[in-house]
């Protein structure tokens, strides 16, 4: 009751929740109280959640927010959300979001942008949570959930996490089900927790995750218990600072934190090492290939018959035309066009192909790294702090936009795990967040480092 009055307060303002979902939360809640009087609480019982848009949640409005999928409530329940509720938790709706998860500061939702529960220091402007899991990241920065799910296909996890002073994993590739998760693009997209903590992260991804008969790219490996890993020593661990993580223009005061979080880990006992990690210079260029070819794939499926939105046209092709002008945004329209053209006879070898074997060298640098005994990279989260709400230039050009991905996507198109955690404040008074990447179905060295951080 206490959220969902939060959230009745709150939401009008921070635009967080696309649907509230009340009655089935006090049915939950209900039938939790029923469990724990039994003495079967389970290990989230009455906790309760947002859930991102884009995981589908038997007979409630799931859209990603997008305008195509207008009033669709699927009939099916995501492998994720159904492991959550099988714990315990209880749904308190679906949260706002890039459309399709494609967007950096949630301002391509058909719904309308997510205020950042932050305000720069004697500021009244709006800034934006970042993306494209904007939704989830206010909505726990603002208490108007105990945690969120969230999806990061390029960085949409960790960026939002960390323009809003919350904790965010990636989990590594296959570890967290990709079934009922709305499609963007399926070699890079794996769902996680937002959280106000590490300790709470680490509790949400152990009931997420799990292997999945129903996607074959999740992993038949035990589920550790990542809370446990909280408290251990990094005594003996080696931390790599990978030198092409310093890249021009980035504020002087996201060097200053990264620096800060070297000497905390060293402090706790870390072996601080440089590393080289010489291809990330091509992550987002190729990542601006790989995501939207996949993309472009995916969405083929909104045709105006199977789900959503249908604008009637003269014969099939032209519903078909016109149904997807009317419910696509811009920025989706964007990324379709790319995919299809780097997918097109004649530039496939040129682009697509190009990109995926850039996408192997930078997963080669990963695997040398680890090979050499590092146990985990440290790097910034976020080459800035939240920005204005609208702001022009970003606007203006989507490839500064894309920018932001640049800490963030090369974890992605190696598959691996990462992390961002709250490390301090801007002098605007704004949160930055540090980054850890670790080796494949290793977490649990993510959450202990990241402990030491926050
Ligand atoms: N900002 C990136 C993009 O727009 C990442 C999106 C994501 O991780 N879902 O593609």
């Amino acid at each position: 009751d206490a959220y969902i009055q939060a959230i009745e307060a709150a939401n009008d303002v921070i635009n967080a929740y696309v649907t509230v979902t009340p009655e089935k939360a006090r049915e939950m809640a209900k039938a939790s109280d029923a469990r724990y009087a039994e003495g079967k609480a389970g290990a989230l019982e009455g906790i309760p959640l947002g859930i991102k848009d884009l995981f589908a949640t038997r007979d409630v409005h799931t859209q990603a927010c997008s305008d195509i999928l207008n009033r669709f409530k699927p009939k099916y329940e995501s492998t994720v959300t159904q492991n959550l509720w099988d714990d315990g938790a209880v749904m308190l709706g679906k949260l706002n979001m890039d459309e399709f998860a494609m967007g950096s500061s949630n301002e391509t939702s058909h719904y309308g942008p997510v205020v950042n529960p932050w305000k720069a220091k004697g500021s009244d402007e709006k800034l934006v949570p970042g993306g494209s899991s904007g939704g989830s990241a206010a909505a726990v920065a603002a208490h108007l959930c105990a945690g969120a799910t969230a999806t990061d296909t390029g960085g949409s996890i960790r960026q939002p996490a960390a323009f809003t002073g919350t904790v965010g994993i990636k989990p590594t590739y296959g570890r967290c089900s990709r079934w009922g998760t709305i499609a963007f693009a399926s070699s890079l997209d794996q769902a996680g927790p937002i959280a106000r903590d590490v300790r709470d992260a680490a509790i949400l991804l152990k009931s997420m995750a799990s292997v999945d008969a129903k996607d074959t790219t999740s992993v038949d490996l035990p589920v550790p218990d990542y809370e446990a890993a909280l408290g251990q020593s990094l005594k003996g661990m080696k931390i790599g600072i990978p030198k092409e993580y310093r890249v021009d223009g980035m504020p002087g005061e996201i060097e200053t934190l990264w620096s800060q979080g070297i000497s905390w880990l060293k402090d706790a006992g870390a072996e601080i090492v440089d590393i080289s990690l010489p291809h990330t210079k091509y992550a987002l260029p190729a990542y601006y290939i790989v995501a939207p070819a996949e993309a472009s794939s995916n969405l083929a499926r909104y045709d105006g018959v199977r789900y959503g939105l249908r604008v009637d046209g003269k014969d099939i092709a032209d519903m078909y035309e016109k149904t997807r002008a009317a419910g696509f945004g811009t920025e989706v329209k964007r990324r379709i066009m790319i995919g299809t053209y780097v997918l097109s006879a004649g530039y496939y070898d040129a682009y697509y192909l190009q990109a995926q074997k850039v996408r192997t060298l930078i997963k080669r640098d990963f695997e040398l790294a680890f090979h050499a005994g590092v146990d985990a990279i440290l790097t910034p989260a976020t080459p800035s702090s939240a920005f204005a709400i609208g702001d022009k230039e970003l606007a203006a050009d989507p490839v500064k936009m894309y920018l932001n991905d640049i800490f963030t996507v090369t974890v992605n198109m190696a598959g691996l795990p990462g992390l961002s955690v709250p490390a301090g404040l801007d002098s605007k008074g704004l949160p930055l967040g540090l980054q850890l990447i670790g080796k494949p179905f290793e977490e649990e060295t993510l959450f202990k480092t990241a402990h030491v951080i926050e």
